[in-house]
């Protein structure tokens, strides 16, 4: 098992290559944010609430949106960072070959099925994307855009269930939240 300060040196290599490829991308907030903060919110939730210390989910979080979001391929991070961590990041992300209300039913059908790492990996996915729904919303998304994403982040996690009771936990809370800031109580 890798000592302390291996760990710390793997998560910032993740790091570096993560923000290399994130580099010209912004989230979809009209505070522009770099869109890096979220891959590091998500790993930093696991941290810190879920109290995950595995290095493979740690990794797999900070790149969760490479394959998704950039031209990084399955193989690529293979080479970089293992077998594990190719894995858990292809778990967690879309075939963008299907249409998008697809993809959207396929999380939901699939969230039961994924292995336990992908499962808190995607709820502390979920919470960060309600999070920036609430306080950093897309530009240009009307009201009920932003309640139709708590709705399905919701049934998302519903199947994602018994993996992580501080997860799930503050999912809760950031859901109720969310639901405190848009008028609607679901
Ligand atoms: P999108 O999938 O288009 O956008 C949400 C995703 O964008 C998040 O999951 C997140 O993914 C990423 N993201 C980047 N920046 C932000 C930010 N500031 N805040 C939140 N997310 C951000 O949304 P949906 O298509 O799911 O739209 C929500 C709901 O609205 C749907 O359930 C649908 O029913 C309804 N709707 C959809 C329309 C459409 O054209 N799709 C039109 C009208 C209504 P990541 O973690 O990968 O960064
Ligand atoms: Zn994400």
């Amino acid at each position: 098992m890798p000592g302390g300060s291996e760990i710390g040196a793997s998560l910032l290599t993740a790091l570096r290559f993560a923000a290399g490829k994130h580099r010209d991308q912004r989230r979809k907030g009209a505070d522009a944010c770099p869109y890096i903060n979220h891959p590091i919110e998500v790993a930093e939730i696991l941290s810190r609430v879920g109290g995950i210390t595995d290095l493979a989910t740690l990794q797999a979080a900070i790149l969760h949106d490479t394959i998704e979001d950039t031209q990084t391929t399955g193989a690529e991070l293979e080479t970089h960072f293992g077998e594990e961590v190719r894995r858990l990041v292809e778990e967690v992300t879309d075939d963008k070959n299907l249409p998008k209300l697809e993809r959207k039913r396929l999380q939901i059908e699939h969230a039961g099925q994924m292995s336990p790492k992908a499962k808190i990996i995607k709820i502390a996915d979920k919470i960060s994307n309600v999070c920036d729904v609430t306080h950093f919303p897309p530009i240009h998304w009307p009201h009920q855009r932003r309640v139709e994403y708590l709705d399905w982040a919701e049934r998302v996690v519903e199947g994602l269930r018994g993996s992580s009771l501080p997860l799930e936990k503050l999912f809760e809370e950031t859901i109720t939240e969310a639901r405190g800031v848009l008028g609607s109580s679901g």
